[in-house]
């Protein structure tokens, strides 16, 4: 949590020279990921549940939608380094299919690997495991994916037992209505996370 914290700093710092309005949205930004993150935090100690040491499954065949306000972070990083000639061009030609574009494998260890933006990952990266949804009937349903299922083994069925009766987890729509809250509709319609890094650096180049 305290190198996100820096790393939220470092942004806003950064991107002094950006728009006070745009400061401000890195802000609101940071605040909804840190009450998610301890959400998250919360739940994950209450079924002890987590992630295996260096898993990076979920990034190896994942296609990541997010809204370009939460790439803006990132997209003042890249500016701030004038580096912004060379991401456009990497960006242009990047595949949004497959393993995600900030994703590196660890050499010879299949499925672990690290994400090189880790501190400024953006939402669905965040909820990804430790999420539910709402069905139909309005009865919350714990999103996960296929090792956490395995690692809960016959404990999955109480876990969503116990979410209905009251267990806090992150509902992964309301977590997205704050994001949403927070931009102009352009800034936060879903995109893949390549063109969303793009529309973001072309918001703070305006
Ligand atoms: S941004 Fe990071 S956490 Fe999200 S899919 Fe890519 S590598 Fe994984």
């Amino acid at each position: 949590m305290l190198i996100e914290i820096y790393r939220y700093m470092q942004v806003i710092w950064s991107g002094r020279n950006c728009q006070k309005n745009q400061l401000i949205k890195i802000w609101r930004l940071a605040g909804v990921y840190f009450k998610l993150d301890n959400h998250i935090k919360r739940f994950r100690r209450k079924t002890n549940i987590n992630c295996l040491k260096g898993c990076g499954k979920c990034c190896e065949r994942v296609y990541v939608e997010t809204a370009p306000l939460e790439m803006i972070p990132l997209a003042a990083i890249i500016l701030k380094r004038a580096k912004s000639g060379l991401w456009i061009r990497k960006l242009m030609n990047v595949s949004v299919e497959g393993r995600c574009m900030f994703y590196r494998k660890l050499k010879d260890v299949p499925g672990k690997g690290r994400c090189l933006i880790y501190p400024l990952r953006p939402l669905t990266c965040r909820l990804f495991g430790f999420a539910a949804k709402k069905n139909k009937n309005g009865q919350k349903q714990w999103v996960t994916c296929s090792l956490l299922k395995m690692l809960a083994g016959s404990n999955q069925v109480e876990i969503t037992v116990e979410i209905n009766k009251g267990l806090s987890i992150p509902v992964a729509g309301s977590y997205r209505w704050l994001v949403h809250d927070i931009g102009s509709s352009a800034e936060s319609r879903l995109l893949p996370l390549p063109f969303a890094l793009y529309e973001a650096m072309a918001i703070l180049s305006r």
